[in-house]
């Protein structure tokens, strides 16, 4: 494989999703990475073209992990999602191979079963549920927000499955779950979801 320039930024465009925003007033470029979003100042419609044409030239290069040897790419996601068992990995990628998911895709249900993954384990140390917390900075986006301090029992939790939000603005929601032994445990004023 080269490593032209092309190369070297469709791989940074796997870490960085970039895309360009029509909102109300204006049209922005928009980088969202793992951990936060970025929006530039508005664009003319011919400087929105070009750099929709910049990023569909560049989404085009054939650099997408999926095209890449099979043990590379379980490899890549092992790294990812260090929670999830290797068969599971394997398995999902084979998936994705078969049914020519994008990456994007594959890294959600990857990010899915991580999310199961802990649910289960705390449903296994018999807590009675979760509280769902997101990252309290200024990238949080309105949906993760909404759910923030919310707990659930660990029945309810599992059914509903609510993290990763499916609705975050951000490319990656970075909610987690964190255990609640008792419900008593909670301070009165958080809302809590029993599914009852
Ligand atoms: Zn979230
Ligand atoms: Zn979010």
């Amino acid at each position: 494989m080269g490593s032209s320039f092309t190369d070297r930024l469709a791989r940074v465009l796997r870490n960085v999703d970039v895309r360009v925003e029509a909102g109300d007033d204006a049209r922005r470029v928009v980088l969202s990475g793992e951990n936060d979003t970025y929006r530039s100042s508005s664009l003319s419609p011919a400087q929105a073209r070009a750099v929709q044409q910049v990023l569909q030239s560049l989404r085009e290069a054939p650099t997408s992990l999926l095209q890449r040897p099979r043990s590379d790419i379980v490899e890549a996601c092992r790294r990812q999602h260090p929670n999830v068992p290797g068969d599971t990995i394997r398995s999902m990628v084979e998936r994705a191979r078969a049914e020519s998911w994008t990456e994007a895709e594959l890294s959600e249900a990857l990010g899915r079963t991580s999310r199961t993954q802990v649910l289960k384990k705390h449903a296994a140390a018999d807590v009675w549920g979760v509280l769902v917390l997101s990252q309290q900075d200024s990238n949080v986006c309105p949906a993760c927000r909404r759910l923030d301090a919310v707990a659930y029992a660990i029945d309810h939790a599992l059914a509903e499955q609510p993290l990763p939000h499916a609705d975050c603005a951000n490319r990656t929601c970075r909610c987690q779950y964190l255990p609640v032994v008792q419900e008593e445990d909670l301070y009165s004023t958080v809302e809590t979801r029993t599914g009852a």
